[in-house]
């Protein structure tokens, strides 16, 4: 297990390397502060074992490898092309496993068939498929690759985490970096080496059922959430048996379906392409990121897998990146199923691999693999293009140290949920929970207040997890371990269970007895409703209305109407309008879905034993039809705040503490800057309340007058500090060309001179530039 604690040289290093750093006026604890730009400046270096170090291996096993071994390598298979049974009583079937492994040589198997197995049983299953690797004419190991997506997903006993949206919200790295840390250590311990995250599609679209597994709607955050991811998972050497690959995907534009389904059509200009969607692959890819998973959809009407401009001339020539790609799910077959772009399955194959396409997730027949042998022979796929993408899967194998042990992590006989990996994914949880409203400080409540606690996901730790959680869709109950508090439970344990009655009012979209609840309220101090929604991964999450369910609704109507001070807690993968009841309610408390301590967290901030520090990562709509992320064009929205349309319910970035932080004092300098002049920004931000509370400092800033229409404002760093009450700092950001360039129309980077507004909290300064040119 790597050391849970922020290493030294992270903290020093990098704060010389950039120039930017945080100074206490009164004397402080370095150690808990977090700045995006100094965590970038860490992270964003290639991690190791370096390619070149394993090319002359690669290339003496490729030189004795027949054509079909080649495009064996290139094939993955789920789990039940070499098993029998579903779920824990899932059995090694040798006949299939030497079919799959002797026959075709496949290089990689994914996957469970349905329910996630204990690091004992992933020994025997991985362990017998690379035993019929080795086997094999030239012991070429086999990559098990799996969704490890908020931890080791389907690696019974495991840690898991708040979803991505919800870690995105704590708006603080080192939470990620530790989280993806525990990760990968226990996916590793279950011997499988490769994990298919992070997401790092824009969550701009919040229909999209898969929203909640990504970082939120801003291009900067999700750049650092997903440099941390990615180091997290991978470390300085990815061979380590507590370490595994990353896959960045869904590469790229899948997040931004105009009718907001998935797998659905999206319609994205290029120079919005790189302006809001490609930044967050850039970066980490320049972390050291192994493979890409492809968008399994398609923008500008060319599917993700057919898209050679996408995939070579963008992620290859000037993304620079070497690793492995692979396809998402069945895609090259669906070139033809789904998109229309291929007669036959033959031409999906040879359109997918001169697309770019390394490995193809068939993944339930041989026929890919077949077809591609029948391309190469006819000389319709040329045998450079088979070699290119064979050499990449056996670099990333060495990489792994496989051919070393291709079981490695299995000997670490780790803890899966050790106390300490639970200790921090509580810690993710409390950090991530956003207060959004606390009329007249109903919150924090005393412990001495009766509740009723109501509401469909008041007492079930699945709206706490959601998706990717011991199954795929994570709805099964059974799975779900039985020493975790839901919500309605940690809140029994707080206060004693003689205090709290429960009521569960509805199902997701179903009344059940509302009545019963608003007499319960009646002899209750206040109303704890917990509303949201279910469990959901994929197409089977896609809604038609964005709305809460009206059951929901009609519930806290009814609570409201008691006139006893009434809470909501959100636990949603996607921000459900809550508008009707918004105005009365004392309180609201986002909590994304915050994962197995989640219930345990909530109950935390609701009784005052954690001070709430969460920011929102996306805009919290107010209506379903007005849908506009935080970065819109100035004059999408008329004067921000003049008409109810316009207004978000809560903004990005917005989130509330127990204590008030005060900003003055921000400074700018130079004010007019020529050249490669750096710009320093200083502010000085004041515990002003009677409480310690931890505040996300946000460094907006946007440019008056461009060539491209400019967006009303862009988040270009943020800080998360910790503050006693009464303490103050001087917070310091340094600003450079990249930060005051965008996209041009020519889809290039530029750096127009102009006038910039840069805002840190509700201040505001101005400093322009004379710097012209190409950046
Ligand atoms: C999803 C991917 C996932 C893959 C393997 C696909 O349906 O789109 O995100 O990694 O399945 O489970």
């Amino acid at each position: 297990m790597p050391s849970p604690r922020f290493p030294l040289y992270i903290i020093v290093i990098p704060i010389l390397l950039s120039g930017v750093m945080i100074s206490a006026l009164a004397a402080d604890n370095a150690a808990d502060i977090v700045d995006s730009a100094t965590f970038l400046a860490a992270y964003m270096t290639p991690a190791g074992p370096a390619a070149e170090r394993y090319s002359a291996a690669a290339d003496t096993l490729l030189v004795q490898m027949t054509l079909k071994e080649k495009v064996g390598q290139m094939t993955q298979l789920e789990i039940g092309m070499v098993t029998d049974g579903l779920d824990t009583a899932i059995e090694i079937n040798a006949e299939k496993l030497h079919k799959a492994i002797g026959e075709y040589g496949a290089g990689s198997i994914l996957n469970t068939n349905h329910e996630g197995l204990s690091p004992e049983k992933w020994h025997e299953i991985i362990g017998a498929i690379q035993a019929e690797a080795k086997k094999s004419r030239l012991h070429v190991p086999v990559l098990y690759g799996i969704d490890s997506i908020h931890g080791a997903t389907y690696v019974v006993g495991s840690t898991l985490f708040p979803q991505p949206l919800g870690m995105a919200a704590t708006w603080n790295p080192e939470l990620m970096l530790r989280g993806s840390q525990i990760s990968a250590a226990e996916t590793r311990s279950a011997a499988i080496p490769w994990t298919f995250s992070p997401v790092l599609d824009a969550g701009r679209q919040p229909l999209w059922p898969r929203l909640w597994e990504t970082f939120g709607e801003d291009t900067y955050l999700a750049t650092v959430m997903g440099v941390a991811t990615v180091r997290g998972y991978e470390g300085t050497d990815v061979s380590r048996p507590d370490h595994v690959a990353a896959s960045l995907k869904h590469y790229i534009g899948y997040s931004y379906p105009t009718n907001g389904g998935d797998r659905s059509p999206a319609l994205i200009p290029e120079n919005t392409l790189r302006e809001y969607f490609l930044p967050a692959f850039a970066a980490a890819v320049k972390a050291g990121a192994h493979t890409v998973m492809v968008n399994s959809s398609e923008v500008n009407g060319i599917p993700g897998h057919a898209n050679s401009y996408l995939l070579k001339t963008v992620l290859r020539d000037e993304l620079g990146f070497q690793g492995v790609v692979v396809s998402d799910w069945q895609d090259i077959e669906k070139l033809v199923t789904i998109h229309h772009v291929a007669a036959d399955e033959k031409e999906a194959t040879r359109i997918g691999i001169l697309a770019g396409i390394d490995m193809s997730m068939v993944p339930s027949d041989y026929r890919f693999s077949d077809l591609l042998l029948q391309l190469v022979q006819e000389g319709k796929v040329p045998v450079s293009r088979i070699d290119e993408a064979v050499r990449r899967i056996l670099i990333l194998k060495y990489q792994l140290g496989l051919f070393d042990d291709p079981l490695r992590g299995e000997e670490s006989k780790m803890m899966v949920g050790s106390p300490e990996s639970r200790r921090e994914s509580l810690e993710a949880a409390r950090e991530s929970i956003t207060l959004l409203k606390n009329a007249k400080h109903t919150l924090p409540l005393a412990k001495t207040t009766h509740v009723l606690v109501t509401g469909p996901d008041a007492n079930s730790l699945i709206p706490l997890d959601n998706g990717w959680t011991y199954t795929w869709q994570g709805d099964k109950a059974s799975t779900y371990p039985k020493d975790y508090a839901t919500i309605l439970q940690a809140i029994q344990q707080k206060v004693g269970a003689d205090k709290v009655t429960y009521v569960p009012g509805t199902t997701l979209d179903r009344e059940v007895d509302i009545e019963k609840a608003s007499a319960a309220a009646a002899d209750a101090d206040a109303v704890v409703i917990c509303l949201g929604e279910w469990a959901y991964a994929e197409t089977p999450g896609n809604i038609a209305e964005l709305a809460l369910p009206a059951a929901q609704i009609h519930l806290a109507q009814s609570m409201l109407e008691t006139r006893k001070p009434v809470i909501l807690v959100l636990t949603e993968g996607r921000p459900r309008i809550i508008r009707p009841v918004v105005d009365a309610a004392s309180a609201i408390v986002m909590a994304y879905n915050p994962g197995n301590e989640g219930g345990q967290a909530i109950a935390d901030i609701l009784f005052g034993d954690v001070n709430p520090s969460g920011k929102l990562p996306i805009t919290y709509p107010t209506w379903p039809n007005r849908l506009f992320t935080y970065d819109h064009k100035a004059f999408e929205t008329g004067e921000l705040g003049t008409n109810t349309l316009d207004t978000p319910q809560f903004e990005f970035g917005y989130g509330l503490s127990y204590t008030t932080f005060l900003y003055s004092d921000l400074q700018v300098t130079p004010q007019t800057a020529s050249g490669d002049q750096k710009i320093h920004v200083e502010v000085t931000v004041k515990n002003s309340g009677d409480r310690a509370g931890k505040e996300v400092v946000e460094l907006f800033l946007n440019e008056r007058f461009a060539s491209i229409t400019p967006p009303l404002k862009r988040l270009k760093r943020f800080a998360k500090i910790s503050l006693h009450p009464g303490e103050s700092r001087r917070v310091t950001f340094e600003l450079g060309p990249d930060d005051l360039s965008f996209t041009g129309a020519d889809n290039k980077r530029v750096v127009e001179p102009g006038i910039f507004n840069v805002r840190v909290g509700d201040l505001q300064q101005v400093f322009e530039t004379v710097r012209t040119g190409r950046h």
